[in-house]
């Protein structure tokens, strides 16, 4: 065996300001109320935020409806669209920047952000971009018109990446937004900030305040919100619906998931290896469609868990900042609690927990890749979305029980299907109540593609013409 050597990318590259204000109408204001943002994976602590009150709120959304009567909605399609190229462009130009300020924050590894995350984020914009003054074509008759101002909340296991996915579409349809990032991951929302400065984006039409739930949920109840987009748990989601219904808000939520991986007996067994690998541990299982309940048939389960657990003894375990690095850092000791807690459970519930032997850092928030078996169906571990790198294993023996218990779930995301064959994968996918499946592959997303959910999964599309057709009008 070789040994790999240290790889680490260069911490210099990203200086955060000691203390950040909240961005409205174009300026930073005065830091005010703060609390500190970390690295979960050293506790380093790398700056101090600030947390909105009721009246920042208020201010920011003003901000956004002035930019939206003067500005924003006075502009073609194709004046829009060129800040959008503009800040895609900058993005890519400062993508190294972003992808280590976005490992520091967040903890996931370096070669996620640097291959994965920021790539998606300019791509995202460069799509959106494009259909700024194609409006006309995306089928709500001609010359569609904006909501107005858009509140998005966004959770922290895709920090940019979110932003990008609720901003870039919000922007090409004419809305002007107020984002609030996860009180844990502000730092690369408020690094885009400037980026729309240095895009010379007209004052006001992106805002972003940072701060806790409470903060969120201001945003979100504020008369003058004509959109709401709000990605995070179930929970909040349905605290969300409450609170937005019976008023003139249009919403779209995106939500947690349970999604399952099937693997059918003539599946390319190390091709789905890696595939299950990809989606339960990239990004430490922060993943709201991740593979996170394994359904393999049962002739081949004894094969395909010797060959799991053999591939999973190689997975490199610590600093995110290096570039060998697998799996970075659980994002908070809340989560990391949480992990525990529910792990804890699926053995006193009767399963039997395995994870390789690896090293976990002395400092920061760690939970080593971990898979549960000999779990049933309701066995909590199988329910509940765990949101961390733990991977609950079923099996079955024909395709009807497959399917029956990849939709016994209160979720909808996403379900994964490994086969040989082309007619299984598409009966099979015709059944699952999933938003999207993947077939023999998992996690790919691509800026065309429309991603959402079913049940307590949300409702709504991101991505795509879909996503568009949320932040226009007579969509519903
Ligand atoms: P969360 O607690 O629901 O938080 C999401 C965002 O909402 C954060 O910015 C949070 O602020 C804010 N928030 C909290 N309470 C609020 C309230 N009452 N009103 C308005 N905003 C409020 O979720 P999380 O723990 O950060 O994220 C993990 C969850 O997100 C998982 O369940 C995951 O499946 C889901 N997720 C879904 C998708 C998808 O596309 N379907 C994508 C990613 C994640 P604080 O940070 O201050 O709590
Ligand atoms: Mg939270």
């Amino acid at each position: 065996m070789f040994e790999y050597a240290p790889a680490p990318e260069s911490r210099k590259l990203v200086t955060f300001q000691s203390s950040y204000g909240h961005f409205i109408g174009g300026k930073f204001t005065k830091p005010s109320n703060t609390y500190q943002t970390i690295s979960p994976a050293t506790e380093e602590i790398l700056a101090e935020i600030s947390t909105a009150t009721a009246k920042d709120v208020d201010l920011a959304v003003a901000a956004a409806r002035n930019a939206y009567e003067k500005v924003w909605s006075k502009l073609s399609g194709a004046e829009r669209g060129k800040y959008l190229y503009r800040i895609a462009r900058i993005i890519q130009e400062r993508a190294r920047e972003l992808a280590i300020a976005e490992t520091l924050n967040n903890g996931k590894p370096i070669k996620e952000t640097r291959d994965a995350d920021i790539p998606l984020v300019s791509a995202w914009f460069f799509y959106y971009a494009g259909w700024a003054d194609k409006l006309d074509y995306a089928g709500l008759g001609v010359n569609p018109k904006a909501h107005g101002v858009a509140a998005q909340v966004i959770p922290w296991n895709f920090p940019l990446m979110m932003l990008a996915w609720k901003i870039a579409p919000a922007l090409a349809a004419g809305n002007t937004v107020v984002l609030k990032p996860a009180e844990t991951t502000p730092l690369t929302a408020l690094l885009f900030a400037e980026i729309c400065q240095q895009a010379g984006l007209p004052d006001g039409v992106v805002n972003i305040i940072t701060g806790f739930g409470q903060s969120g949920a201001d945003l979100i109840a504020h008369k003058d919100v004509n959109k709401v987009a709000f990605t995070g748990s179930t929970g909040v989601g349905r605290l969300i619906a409450k609170q937005v219904a019976g008023t003139n808000k249009k919403v779209t939520l995106e939500l947690g998931g349970k999604a399952a991986n099937i693997v059918f007996d003539d599946a390319p067994l190390d091709q789905a290896v890696e595939g299950i690998i990809n989606g339960i541990f990239f990004n430490q299982g922060h993943v709201c469609c991740a593979g996170s309940r394994l359904l393999v048939q049962e002739s081949i389960q004894d094969e395909l868990l010797k060959k799991l657990k053999k591939r999973m003894e190689t997975l490199k375990l610590g600093d995110p900042l290096d570039k060998n690095t697998d799996i970075g850092a659980i994002n908070s000791k809340v989560q990391l609690d949480k992990i525990t807690k529910l792990v804890k459970l699926g053995v006193k519930e009767g399963g039997e927990a395995w994870a390789p032997n690896c090293e976990i850092p002395k400092k920061g928030f760690w939970y080593a890749p971990t898979v549960i078996t000999g779990v049933a169906p309701t066995n909590t571990v199988v329910r509940e979305e765990i949101f961390g790198p733990v991977l609950s294993v079923l099996s079955f023996r024909t395709p009807a029980e497959a399917v029956a218990k990849a939709n016994n779930t209160p979720f909808g995301l996403s379900a994964g299907i490994w086969s040989e064959k082309g007619s299984r994968i598409l009966k099979v996918a015709d059944q699952l109540n999933a938003g999207v499946i993947w077939a023999n592959t998992f996690n790919q997303f691509d800026p065309a593609s429309p991603f959402g959910g079913f049940k307590e999964s949300g409702y709504g599309r991101e991505g795509g013409r879909h996503g568009l057709l949320a932040y226009l009008k007579g969509d519903n």
